[in-house]
């Protein structure tokens, strides 16, 4: 049979990590087994449904690179499956009707449809599982107290839930359930950190399906964002930093994407520093070397000037704070590659 997994987010705005770890998980679930996955929006709560959530979601599930093969499949779309599939429970006796209208389960007295004949999120997941054909349901373990209650409500049905596999959640850096206090909870708090997609995707993936829950490694996601930074296709990194593509290798050893924007005004408008008197020698020394060199300069000879100009007693902090106006930044023979005979020769007189 062929796999067919589900990622099932309700509508409630930018996807949290540990929901974007759900996702990826079954995109690599489905693709190691030749399989397919639906993307089903859980929106049988009105309350939690958020204007434009579903575009959010799309959005980033965009971003992380996870395509889906079918879908969006939206519960409140499909009331009348799950109204149909509470008369088939009440007919098998499996089910009772209310005075107030409302259908339960007549084991558990779990509730399959409220009053004004809405269904449960526990009606409408097993009976879009099955209904979807889905072979693998891949959660967070948040999910696992609903197990025994959905194999109940598949049975009531005559059926059998899919496989399910419950994976640990991702929690805070302090252990506790990752939330907004924390600052980088959501998809959308990554991307606005500056974190290239691909890190966090990466992330994602050296996660896998873990058994456990574990915790947020910001420092892991740093590594893998100067790696994302480092491999990023020219043009790439010049649009995302926002900057003309001449600056790109500046840009390299940024550690997110902030920082490479932020490299990329140091080089491109910096603000003029003042320098003291003592910067005159250093400057000095600069125009020499840097006159007689090309126009634009490779970075072995960007590199063999800065080496140089050291070798005579420069002072490169002096020369970087002339060049960018700032104390930090970019590797410094970088900003020599990136600047012009005349720029930098301006920018130092
Ligand atoms: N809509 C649920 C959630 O966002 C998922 C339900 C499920 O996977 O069964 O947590």
């Amino acid at each position: 049979m062929p796999v067919r997994v589900r990622f099932a987010p309700s509508p409630t705005g930018s996807l949290h990590v540990g929901n974007a770890l759900t996702a990826v998980a079954n995109r690599r679930f489905a693709d190691e087994r030749g399989g397919a996955l639906v993307l089903r929006i859980d929106d049988t709560d009105a309350s939690r449904t958020v204007a434009g959530g579903e575009e959010t979601i799309l959005g980033d599930l965009e971003w992380l690179g996870v395509g889906f093969d079918e879908g969006p499949v939206r519960q409140s779309e499909r009331r009348d499956l799950y109204a149909d599939a509470a008369e088939r429970a009440l007919a098998a006796g499996a089910a009772a009707r209310d005075a107030d209208g409302s259908v339960r389960l007549s084991q558990t007295g779990t509730t399959l449809l409220r009053e004004d004949g809405t269904a449960t999120y526990q009606l409408a997941t097993v009976v879009d599982d099955l209904e979807l054909g889905v072979t693998h349901v891949i959660r967070g373990n948040d999910h696992r107290p609903n197990l025994p209650v959905q194999t109940r409500i598949a049975t009531a049905l005559g059926a059998h839930l899919p496989v399910v596999i419950h994976h640990g959640l991702v929690l805070g850096p302090d252990g506790k359930k990752l939330s907004k206090r924390h600052g980088h909870s959501s998809i959308a708090e990554l991307r606005d950190d500056g974190l290239p997609a691909a890190a966090v995707r990466a992330y994602l993936d050296e996660l896998g399906l873990p058994e456990h829950d574990v915790q947020l490694d910001l420092a892991r996601l740093g590594r893998l964002a100067v790696d994302a930074i480092a491999a990023m296709p020219d043009q790439e990194l010049a649009a995302a930093a926002e900057a003309p593509v001449e600056v790109v290798p500046a840009l390299r050893g940024a550690r997110s994407l902030l920082e490479a924007r932020e490299y990329a005004r140091l080089v491109v408008a910096p603000e003029r520093a003042a320098l003291g008197d003592e910067a005159g020698l250093t400057l000095e020394r600069f125009g020499e070397l840097r006159r007689p060199a090309p126009e634009w300069l490779t970075s072995d000879e960007a590199r063999s000037i800065v080496r140089e100009l050291k070798a005579v007693g420069g002072d490169l902090r002096v020369l970087r704070l002339a060049l960018t106006g700032a104390e930090r930044g970019p590797e410094l023979a970088s900003v020599l590659a990136a600047l012009s005979r005349d720029e930098a020769l301006a920018r130092t007189s």
